[in-house]
């Protein structure tokens, strides 16, 4: 016989944007596997999933089987990574925590470690694109939305040099819908970083890229909440170079790095020359391009003239330092089951 049965105890860690999606992607499979998970919140935003426990418990859980315990990552995270009860560890966050779980599993039990960690996407625009006001529309959401704090954010944009200067108008237009505002305002579609010390960690990057070479097409410092705290509006830095720390950083904000290219193979060695590998897209009229690129591009996910479309049938996650194993999709329930092989004699 070979089956699947539940690994035990499992603890998701998981981060504070998108706090309750990201919880759930981990929960839905390792509860319907048939484990008991104990999840920790990010320390920044530890309400939804109070509120999540609360629910299940309303719902008819029985006790233990959803832990909600929140605190900071250093402390109740560490922990739990540590603990020698806990089967396996479910984590999306920084590649730098993600490191760290992977130490704290090889010093306590060994316990399966699954990362869901940074990245650094390439948004790889042809000039045979279908749409070129599309694609600038999709890049300007892939990078601005929930104000550049997505893991799969479309970072680094590569444009063929061709249409550089098309594009970069048409992302000047689609940028502007994103006008930083109260994010208590339902109307706002730009509202704060997560806190001023991030946002000033991403105006640094802005500085630095301004100093290693890069020009300034789009100020983000530049928007109608002035100085007040935690706001920073889109901003676009072109003539990046791939050595530059806005080109390899995750920077987690709304800072758009752009590079131009000339052919195909460049694009993709651009594209690949990354520690991260969480996503990719390709715009091309050209099908054996598509397909070309695709199987060439190291990351979780391709997508082909759209930027992060999907849904929850396919798996999401990372080549390289983006992590390993993948949340969604029927591939999540491996994660927590363990595999058995049982051999019977028939004699
Ligand atoms: P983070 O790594 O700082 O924290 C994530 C979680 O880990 C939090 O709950 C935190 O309390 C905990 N933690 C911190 N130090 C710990 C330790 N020593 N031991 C145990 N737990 C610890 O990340 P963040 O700032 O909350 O989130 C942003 C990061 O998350 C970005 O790097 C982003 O790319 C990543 N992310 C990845 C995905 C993905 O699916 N790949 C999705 C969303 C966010």
């Amino acid at each position: 016989l070979i089956e699947r049965e539940p690994i035990g105890v499992v603890s998701a860690i998981v981060p504070w944007n998108f706090p309750l999606l990201l919880a759930c992607w981990k929960l839905g499979p390792a509860l319907a596997a048939g484990n008991s998970v104990v999840l920790k919140p990010s320390e920044k935003s530890p309400l939804s999933a109070i509120l999540l426990g609360k629910l299940a418990q309303q719902a008819g859980l029985p006790d233990g089987v959803l832990n909600v315990v929140p605190g900071y990552g250093h402390d109740a995270g560490k922990a739990l990574a540590l603990h020698r009860d806990v089967d396996a560890l479910t984590f999306t966050g920084s590649t730098l925590v993600a490191k760290q779980l992977m130490i704290y599993a090889g010093e306590s039990n060994m316990k399966r470690v699954w990362l869901e960690a940074g990245g650094k996407s390439a948004n790889i625009v042809f000039a045979d694109c279908p749409d070129l006001d599309q694609a600038a529309r999709s890049a300007a959401a892939g990078i601005f939305y929930n104000q550049g704090q997505v893991c799969i954010a479309g970072t680094r944009l590569l444009v063929e040099a061709s249409i550089e200067q098309a594009f970069l108008q048409a992302l000047r237009k689609h940028a502007a819908a994103f006008i930083p505002g109260d994010p208590l305002d339902p109307a706002t579609v730009m509202g704060t970083l997560i806190d001023s010390g991030h946002c000033e960690k991403v105006a640094g990057y802005i500085e630095r890229g301004l100093s290693q070479g890069a020009a300034l097409f789009l100020d983000g410092r530049d928007h109608p909440q002035g100085d007040h705290a935690g706001y920073l509006g889109p901003t676009i830095l072109t003539q990046v170079d791939k050595v530059m720390s806005v080109a390899r950083d995750e920077i987690f904000g709304p800072v758009l790095a752009v590079t131009a290219f000339d052919d195909e193979q460049q694009a993709l060695q651009l594209a690949n020359d990354s520690d991260y590998g969480l996503g990719a897209a390709v715009w091309t009229r050209d099908l054996a391009r598509a397909h070309r690129m695709a199987r060439q591009l190291k990351a979780g996910t391709v997508f082909v003239n759209n930027y992060n479309d999907g849904d929850m049938t396919v798996p999401f996650g990372g080549y390289k330092q983006s992590g390993n194993g993948r949340d969604k999709s029927l591939h999540a329930l491996d994660k927590f089951t363990e595999l058995k092989t049982t051999w019977i004699s028939l004699e």
